[in-house]
């Protein structure tokens, strides 16, 4: 248990106990004197055999938490909320009123998800026992909702005993914040910036991140360390070129696509592509009823947006219906159809492949990374047939990957964020990417003359230093 053997008059301690040394189950605690915060409550993703059991119990006493600090709704940093609330956590979970809307969407449907999985399993286990719970259920989701407590961004308010908290804008997806603690114990001052995740400045969709509070700790993201995004010219000439070829041969344009933040950014791409003329005229449907109801977020928050975002979801066909979603590939003409299931292997797309894949006429954008073993990386790799629904298939369409659609700082992105706190030499501790990427930071803000940086292990405890009278 956390805390359990550190002296009474101890410095502030942060520990990772997920998003440490790879990228998905952010949840990091920071015991003070004045109680513990939780910062971001994630789902850890992968196989669920091997996830299960680290998604449903806590590393740390949730009756010890002062209160919840979420960073965004991205699943990877509040989809495990509701585990916490099911096993007894009442308190407020701050964040932005922008990601408490947002996240309100994002756990329901992962509730509804939860539910999904556990009545297959044991559908498939025809009954036997042990019975198979899910992990959260609509009921926990909706409590977990009704803990959501809005902050505004720049607007220090007091989280526990001694600890000051400011929100500011991560510029990463709408609401999406970094987070500064201030905290008093014992008479000494300690400082925390905790990145969650952060936007790229020169995409143009949202304001660019605020800049990085100053602190004497600073837990940092570190995703695409090491890699740098192509142009946004290069991104939107190669979306424009892949809806050309669909019209061209008649065929449909097939977009696996994230509800969340993804699928309305292509669909803004789309529009501008075919506004300027650099895309012929395609109608597009959007397949997802998250998206739908994210896109109805967004058009409540116009303010939220460098670019009119929100407007753009209006001239398109939010498809939620499953009738009309499976008549959507053998309606006759071109037309672009973006659906859920980011990696391809799940949700609506997987129908729309099913229907598409054997056809020469039909392109396949794949617009976000592809994680090895998915559905996205085998059709990436252009195997002569292609399982889907259990049955092999012709793989006959063409597929594309076009990168440069994250909505994550790149490495040059964080090194330009990270300069300026060089000279208070804080200590500077990478999660939430794995170990090259972090460590292709970590030499660059070295040679910048950095001294004290480190890629902390699950668990591992770490000390605030004390700030500077
Ligand atoms: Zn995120």
């Amino acid at each position: 248990m956390e805390g359990s053997e550190r002296p009474v008059e101890a410095a502030p301690a942060l520990t990772c106990w997920g998003a440490a040394q790879t990228v998905t189950g952010s949840q990091h605690l920071v015991s003070t004197a004045g109680g513990s915060l939780l910062l971001d409550c994630g789902i850890i993703q992968g196989r669920r055999e091997e996830t299960d059991r680290r998604n449903s119990s806590f590393p740390f006493r949730v009756d010890h938490l002062a209160a919840v600090l979420l960073t965004h709704a991205h699943i990877d940093h509040c989809g495990n909320l509701p585990s916490l609330v099911r096993q007894g956590y009442r308190g407020p979970i701050y964040c932005t009123s922008m990601t408490a809307e947002l996240a309100a969407v994002m756990l329901a449907d992962s509730a509804k998800l939860q539910e999904e999985e556990s009545a297959q399993a044991i559908i498939r286990r025809r009954y036997s026992s042990p019975w198979i719970e899910p992990l959260y259920t609509l009921q926990d989701s909706a409590r977990t909702t009704g803990l959501l407590t809005p902050v505004e961004y720049d607007s220090p308010l007091t989280v526990a005993p001694g600890v000051t908290a400011r929100f500011t804008d991560a510029g990463h997806v709408p609401g999406s914040a970094v987070i500064h603690l201030q905290i008093e114990q014992y008479g000494h001052r300690y400082s925390l910036t905790y990145t969650g995740d952060l936007g790229r400045p020169g995409f143009g969709v949202l304001p660019a991140p605020a800049p990085l509070p100053a602190a004497g700790l600073v837990l940092c993201e570190s995703t695409y360390g090491g890699r740098r995004h192509p142009d946004p010219s290069t991104t939107e000439a190669a979306l424009a070129a892949a809806v050309a070829r669909a019209a061209s041969a008649g065929g449909k344009l097939i977009i696996p696509a994230f509800g969340f933040g993804r699928t309305q950014i292509i669909v803004h791409f789309l529009l501008k592509a075919m506004r300027e003329g650099a895309a012929p005229s395609l109608p597009i449907f959007v397949d997802s009823p998250l998206a739908s109801q994210v896109a109805a977020v967004f058009r409540r928050h116009p303010e939220a947006f460098a670019v009119d975002l929100p407007g753009d979801q209006a001239a398109v066909r939010y498809v939620t219906s499953m009738e009309e979603s499976a008549s959507l590939p053998d309606q006759p003409g071109s037309s672009i159809i973006i659906a859920a299931g980011g990696m391809g292997d799940g949700g609506r797309v997987a129908g729309h492949l099913m229907k598409t894949v054997s056809d020469t006429k039909n392109i396949i954008a794949l617009v976000s990374f592809q994680a090895p073993r998915s559905l996205g990386r085998q059709l990436l790799d252009r195997p002569e047939f292609i399982t889907l629904f259990g049955k092999d298939r012709p793989l006959r369409a063409e597929v594309r990957h076009l990168e440069g659609y994250s909505s994550h700082a790149d490495h040059d992105d964080v090194i330009a964020q990270l300069r300026p706190l060089i000279a208070g030499q804080p200590k500077v501790r990478f999660v939430h990417g794995e170990p090259t990427a972090a460590g292709a930071l970590a030499d660059d803000l070295r040679a910048a003359g950095l001294k004290d940086i480190a890629v902390p292990a699950v668990g591992e405890v770490m000390e605030l230093p004390a700030d500077p009278d």
